[in-house]
Formats: C-alpha cells, structure tokens, sequence
C-alpha cells in the first residue's frame, strides 16, 4: 500500500547536552555543505515537504539561530520553565528563549521524567505556558521497557497525554495546529533498540485515537506525532511510512551531521 504523507514531514534533531557553541558552529559548517549537495532535500526544504527542528542545549541557541536562521530550519529548546520571569535559579522562561528565535519547546522528555522527576503537573504547567507565550511545545510520552512487557503500553501512554494536556480545556483546531506528540518508549532511547515499525504505528495510532476521542477527529487529524527512540539513516525510512507517524526525533543520530543529512534525504524520497 503507498501511504500517503501528510506534509511536512517534521525531523527533529535533539542534541541533549552536546555540541557546545564552538562544536555546533563547526558542526553547523558541515551540515550546510551537504545540504547544499543535495538538491532533492534542498527542493524538499524549500517546498517546506520537510520541517527540521533543531533542540541545541540553551546555551548554543544563539549560534545555532545565527547560523541556520529560521527561514528553513526551526529552532527548538530542550526545556523551559513555565513562568516568565522571578527567582528561580537555573531556569530559562519562554519569552526568553522566543528572544534567540525558539518556536517548538521539548516538554516531558524521558530523561527529564526519569533523571529530573519531572512530574505529570509540572509537565501539563509547560505545555500551558507553551501555548500561552505562543510556542510550540513537543509533549513526549512513552513507556519503560516494564510496563510494556506487562502490557501497560496503553494505560501508561493515555495518563501521559491526558495530564500533559490536562491543561488545554479549549482545545481547538489552533491549538492543535500548535500541538506535537513524540513517542519515544524509554526502551528505546539511546539503546540502539528501535521499535519495529509496527510497534511504533500502534501506539501512536492509539495516541490519534485518543486525540480523537478527547478532542475530535479534526485535532485528532492536524496533531502532528513523532516517533523518537535510536532511529538512524537505516531504519527512518520504514519508520516514517507508517500511516500515523508524521515525523521523527532523532538523538544520538542527529550528533553527526552526515548521519542527520542521510535521515533527512532518506524521510524526503517519499
Ligand atoms: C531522544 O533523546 O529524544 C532520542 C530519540 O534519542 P536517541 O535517538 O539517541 O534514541
């Protein structure tokens, strides 16, 4: 069966805490030199068939923004807190990260679930500010290696995305518009472990559904969902065939940029 794509095609590039300023300018050089060879991705690029979001750490956002601008590629923070401004040491508000050009937010990656004990409220707080300072926040979601094998993949995922959005109680087309899931089963994070392709369409199938049920087919429809967790140049392309799956999220991949460039080109033969 040819699936056809709802474009664009979103790719994200999480680069977690690597590439520091001076790493991501050079890395940044490369990157632009092998997009420029590919002129199939630079017309997918252009045609905006592609939407690719970078997620530096805080500090080389402004790098990255004066490097890439945001004609063609996006700008993403890995983290926000959920007020604008006041005594909280260590944090960065979202009017202040909109200031260097950040348009999309990760909000509840599993590392800052399970290494920072972010809870399901603190979560639900940032996908609220998200929308209120006008960003687009990229709420993720996933299951431990556990709860599937106890088959708690569902249960787990439904109580993720019901708390993340606890928040949106007017949910609309807008909202939506705004609005991004990534599946990224802890499993499967920087483990080298992809989940099979099939694996990866029923649960974000089931998150669409849910979408659907809460809000209606029409959000349920313009929600983007991403899949995330070891995809590399190999396994994009099969990844990103299956019906419900809109983009990707790439980790440890999107630290080479000829890895990244190949994920790109691979995702846009479509
Ligand atoms: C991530 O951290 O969002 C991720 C998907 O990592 P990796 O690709 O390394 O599994």
């Amino acid at each position: 069966m040819v699936v056809q794509k709802r474009k664009p095609i979103v790719v994200a590039a999480n680069w977690k805490m690597n590439l520091g300023p001076s790493a991501a300018g050079d890395y940044l050089k490369d990157f632009i030199e092998l997009v420029k060879k590919d002129t199939r991705l630079i017309s997918s690029i252009d045609n905006k068939e592609v939407e690719v979001i970078f997620f530096p750490p805080s500090i080389s956002l402004p790098c990255v923004h004066s490097h890439l601008g945001t004609n063609y590629f996006m700008l993403g923070a890995q983290n926000a807190h959920w007020l604008p401004s006041g005594a909280y040491t260590g944090e960065i508000s979202i009017p202040m990260l909109k200031e260097v050009g950040v348009t999309h937010v990760l909000v509840g990656h599993s590392e800052r679930r399970w290494l920072f004990n972010e809870t399901d409220e603190v979560i639900s707080l940032k996908v609220k500010a998200c929308f209120e300072f006008g960003v687009s926040p990229v709420l993720c979601v996933g299951e431990r290696e556990e709860d599937r094998l106890d088959n708690k993949t569902e249960e787990v995922i439904e109580k993720q995305v019901k708390h993340g959005l606890s928040f949106l109680k007017n949910f609309n087309m807008k909202i939506t518009d705004a609005l991004y899931i990534a599946y990224e089963p802890v499993w499967a994070i920087g483990t080298g472990k992809t989940a099979s392709p099939k694996d990866a369409q029923e649960a974000i199938g089931f998150i669409r559904e849910l979408i659907g049920t809460i809000y209606g087919r029409n959000c349920a429809d313009a929600v983007r969902i991403l899949y995330g967790g070891s995809v590399n140049p190999e396994n994009a392309k099969d990844l990103i065939m299956q019906e419900d799956i809109n983009g990707l999220l790439v980790g440890s991949a999107s630290l080479n940029p000829n890895k990244f460039c190949r994920i790109l080109s691979n995702v846009t033969v479509l």
